[in-house]
């Protein structure tokens, strides 16, 4: 796809009415608010942080992406509504009710095009949704069905010079299925800081730090401070997913860590400076986040970026 008067300083921000179907609020899906992403997309034109012609609408992910990672036969699974509806651990679904799937493939296909846009122009682009890093090629896991993440990385590897990928996920959870997914390739790199580890894996591919729960805003930001950088020196990468999850925010319904609003901000700042000032693409995705509180943490990561323009 060619994007036509592309304004390189901007950052770009992808959503899609599809993404509003989200998931009927049932089961244990209760604490995640569903209208949260329109909700921040529509604060930011209300306050006028947001352009309407900065946001970029995806398609639904293809077949034949999806299969660059998952295999047909889970592929032939979660066509079916009543499986999807178990594995995402819903109460009560419509066996004929799709829009589950529609959801998760509008994400992805976001995820797709944030990181097509990104690598074309050397820009942020920020999905308001994704990051779904627990799926596995063959199964769902810790409610994530597709990974979108490593599907955009397989797609778009080799594109523009772009070969050396670093994730940094900074979600409450461990990416696990990111982690195991790249754990033998050389040129991607996981990087992740979280209270809840998954799997135990150390390898010349992946660094992950587990915190206490409790831990302190300066606790938490002196660490990604020492940890990071000279992982980015070592492993120099093309480009940068980041993972930002909002799930590590002391009003989380869900996890139970301690990082205030005002240090999850500094966090994401950190993160977006740093990339921005090597001028590597970066796609960013909400990743994890419960509860009605949750959505302040993106929105005010969104509208600093939104605000300080790349550099
Ligand atoms: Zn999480």
């Amino acid at each position: 796809m060619i994007f036509p008067f592309v304004n390189r300083r901007y950052p770009r921000v992808v959503f899609s009415v599809d993404y509003i179907y989200g998931l009927p609020s049932v089961g244990d899906h209760q604490a995640f608010d569903v209208m949260k992403y329109k909700k921040i997309r529509d604060r930011l034109i209300q306050e006028k942080k947001l352009k309407r012609r900065h946001i970029l609408r995806p398609e639904l992910c293809a077949a034949d992406d999806l299969r660059r990672v998952h295999s047909e036969s889970y592929l032939h699974d979660i066509q079916d509504a009543a499986y999807l509806s178990k594995i995402l651990r819903l109460d009560d679904v419509n066996p004929f009710y799709n829009s589950i799937l529609e959801y998760l493939l509008a994400v992805t296909g976001g995820t797709l095009l944030a990181t097509e846009f990104a690598i074309q122009n050397r820009t942020a682009v920020f999905n308001l949704g994704g990051g779904y890093h627990h799926a596995h090629p063959e199964r769902a896991e810790g409610f994530c069905v597709i990974n979108d993440v490593a599907i955009a990385i397989e797609k778009y590897r080799r594109t523009n010079g772009v070969n050396r990928f670093m994730i940094i996920d900074l979600d409450y959870h461990q990416g696990n299925g990111n982690l195991l997914y790249f754990k033998d390739d050389p040129e991607v790199f996981t990087f992740s800081i979280h209270a809840d580890t998954w799997v135990e894996i150390e390898g010349q591919s992946n660094l992950d730090i587990l915190v206490s729960s409790h831990c302190s805003d300066e606790e938490y930001l002196e660490i990604l401070h020492r940890e990071l950088d000279p992982v980015c020196h070592r492993f120099q990468p093309d480009m940068v997913f980041y993972i930002a999850g909002s799930d590590p925010y002391e009003k989380d319904t869900l996890a139970d860590m301690k990082l205030s609003r005002a240090g999850l901000l500094q966090r994401n700042k950190y993160i977006y400076d740093r990339v921005c000032h090597r001028k590597l693409p970066l796609v960013v995705l909400a990743g994890g986040g419960y509860g009605p509180d949750s959505w302040q943490i993106y929105f005010d990561f969104l509208e600093y970026a939104l605000t300080n323009r790349m550099r």
